[in-house]
């Protein structure tokens, strides 16, 4: 039997029990390889190597750090939640994800695939002004912003309200956009991927990439860790032209990416 079949099957006959099982072990994979193993790589046992392209040059407190690991561990058991009820809603016709890629046409895949980061991106950008806001920002989006120098673990270190805010995307998305599981599950894999590269906490982006015309409009590890530091600026996610268009973007966002370039160049001595 296929892979796909395979998915099909399971996904199509589980209960809510048994797909939140499979979700949530998936979860505690992406903890260990997308959140613990970066961590470890370039925070702990290569950090020496890689200090020349690190974006703050100073060193993190543990507290911070096992701060982040908690609240990532609660976002990662509520985010399991709510895909296991997308997943369990599109058994019940609910939702639009089915089992098989290609099985509506490649077409399809492709439209979703776009409308998808396009959807994120949008919404990424608005909510997180959203929680910028008075009563929020105090209560809720604090939490994400206690790590002034973000490590791996900070990219999903989000107050509970938050993490369900930051989800919410999915659910018009599923309704309306055709998908297939096999799809939406590389895009989940390549959002954590997008998230875990805003909060590495170095930046590896090179020039030539920078200068290209698809460069210049993307965000880059810098944009967002500059939000970290700075909070009043950098709300975009991977599409620089929002924080152009509406006036957020750190002025300083340009000569902070060449500054670490500078520094890649010059430091050959690591420190402790
Ligand atoms: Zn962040
Ligand atoms: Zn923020």
């Amino acid at each position: 039997m296929l892979f796909s079949e395979q998915v099909g099957l399971m996904m199509s006959q589980s209960s809510f029990e048994q797909i939140f099982i499979v979700v949530f072990s998936i979860s505690i994979l992406k903890f260990i390889i997308i959140l613990c193993l970066p961590y470890f790589i370039f925070w702990k046992w290569f950090s020496k190597y890689f200090w020349n392209q690190k974006i703050q040059q100073i060193p993190r407190t543990e507290p911070c750090v096992s701060m982040e690991i908690r609240y990532s561990i609660l976002t990662l058991f509520i985010q399991s939640l709510f895909l296991t009820a997308l997943v369990w809603g599109s058994q019940l016709n609910y939702f639009k994800l089915y089992p098989g890629f290609g099985t509506q046409g490649v077409a399809s895949e492709i439209v979703g695939f776009f409308t998808y980061f396009i959807l994120y991106d949008t919404y990424f950008y608005w909510s997180h002004r959203f929680l910028h806001q008075g009563w929020f920002y105090k209560n809720i989006h604090i939490i994400h912003h206690q790590s002034l120098n973000p490590t791996p673990f900070a990219s999903y270190s989000f107050h509970p309200i938050e993490t369900v805010i930051t989800i919410f995307y999915m659910l018009p998305f599923v309704f309306f956009v055709p998908i297939s599981y096999e799809m939406f599950f590389v895009l989940l894999v390549l959002t954590d991927v997008g998230n875990l590269v805003g909060h590495l906490g170095y930046e590896f982006l090179p020039r030539k990439v920078y200068h290209s015309k698809l460069g210049g409009w993307l965000t880059t590890p810098t944009h967002h860790n500059m939000h970290h530091q700075f909070s009043k600026s950098n709300f975009g996610l991977y599409w620089r032209g929002w924080d152009k268009y509406f006036k957020t973007l750190h002025v300083k966002t340009e000569s902070e990416f060449y500054r670490i370039k500078d520094q890649k160049d010059s430091v050959s001595s690591p420190a402790s």
